[in-house]
């Protein structure tokens, strides 16, 4: 079936539903991204009611937020899961570091996207390997740059496997309604006003009425606001 007419068929299915569908589909070759939002600990939750050995990789970037190790852990305890964490080449980093400074990603878009390459998206390759789908925790309202998100979708950067997107129709408060519902572990920095989980010299908490990812890259142009994980 092509994407639409799978997309068709999920439309007013509940995200539950469209990760069965995922799992049943692609067996041991499907795995979750996390990046240990509430968005993605929901999926998780929801992938483990069906498959308590799904697969769930995250990327350790070597920038991110103590409180995101710290949910991390929460989460592998809570579903007693191995968590297929993924590092970025030791020798690109040395080079990057040495080479342009620890904050070489403020200086220019393609600057910041050479930092993202070397630190999220050539260890995103890896982890998708072998894989013939991964389900992420993407939702249509995160921006502009997530407007036309659909629930399945061709990841054409990865050998056109297929990204599944089961909250993409979800808003916030169906986030937090599941959350809470579920009572599951929640990254503090949302707390702290973080709607979007990242690294952290490149995330901050947004103020009311802001869009759920101007804490991400802030002194960039809201188009530009994507990491290279799900394309530009
Ligand atoms: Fe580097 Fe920032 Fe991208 Fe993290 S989000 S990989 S620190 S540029």
């Amino acid at each position: 079936m092509t994407n639409d007419g799978q997309n068709a068929v999920l439309k007013e299915k509940h995200a539950r539903d469209v990760i069965r569908w995922a799992i049943e589909t692609f067996g041991s070759r499907i795995a979750v991204a996390s990046s240990f939002s509430m968005e993605d600990i929901a999926v998780i939750d929801m992938a483990v009611q069906v498959d308590k050995n799904i697969r769930v990789f995250a990327i350790d970037t070597g920038r991110l937020n103590e409180e995101t190790y710290e949910c991390a852990e929460a989460v592998r305890r809570r579903y007693n899961l191995i968590i297929e964490w993924v590092f970025p080449r030791t020798e690109r980093v040395e080079s990057l570091v040495r080479e342009r400074g620890l904050y070489s990603f403020r200086s220019s878009i393609d600057a910041r996207r050479e930092c993202c390459a070397i630190r999220k998206v050539e260890p995103l390759t890896r982890a998708l390997l072998g894989l013939r789908a991964w389900i992420t925790g993407m939702r249509r309202e995160q921006g502009v740059t997530r407007s036309a998100l659909e629930k399945v979708e061709t990841d054409s950067s990865h050998g056109g496997i297929l990204k599944i997107n089961p909250l993409a129709d979800w808003s916030q408060d169906e986030v937090n309604a599941y959350t809470s519902e579920r009572d599951l572990p929640v990254n503090r920095l949302h707390g702290r006003g973080y709607a979007s989980i990242g690294c952290a010299p490149c995330t901050r908490a947004i103020n009311s009425g802001e869009d759920v990812r101007a804490g991400r890259w802030w002194w960039e142009d809201p188009e530009h606001k994507e990491c290279g994980l799900h394309g530009r």
